[in-house]
């Protein structure tokens, strides 16, 4: 990394932009060119994705933010772990369910006489 062209700022701004979903910030994309991010305490930065703008207080001085910087990365990520969530809750369900079929099955099997169980 050029310390000289890219600069400490830009590094760190990068850094937290690559690191929302691991610090608890959430997005939702309100249309094509906007993204809202949220910070885990509750402050709400407007993205636009067109123009490449914040509405946080550092890109209101120019420098880069980790929000523009990191909003693709979070949808990506948050898509990504909702997915797994459901995934996860779709096995427990059908576990579940076979686990019912099985204790269904049980008893009439026991309520004929086949075998006791
Ligand atoms: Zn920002």
């Amino acid at each position: 990394m050029d310390r000289e062209r890219d600069g400490p700022g830009r590094d760190a701004a990068g850094a937290v932009g690559y690191r929302l979903f691991l610090d608890g910030y959430t997005a939702e994309r309100l249309d094509r060119e906007t993204v809202v991010v949220r910070h885990p305490e509750g402050a709400r930065y407007r993205v636009d994705t067109l123009f490449a703008t914040c509405t946080c207080g550092e890109a209101a001085e120019h420098r880069p933010c980790g929000h523009l910087l990191g909003y693709s990365a979070l949808l990506c990520e948050q898509q990504a772990y909702e997915e797994a969530q459901v995934a996860a809750l779709e096995a427990r369900h059908d576990e579940w369910e076979m686990t019912l079929e099985n204790d269904r099955a049980e008893r009439i099997l026991r309520e004929m006489g086949v075998c006791e169980f």
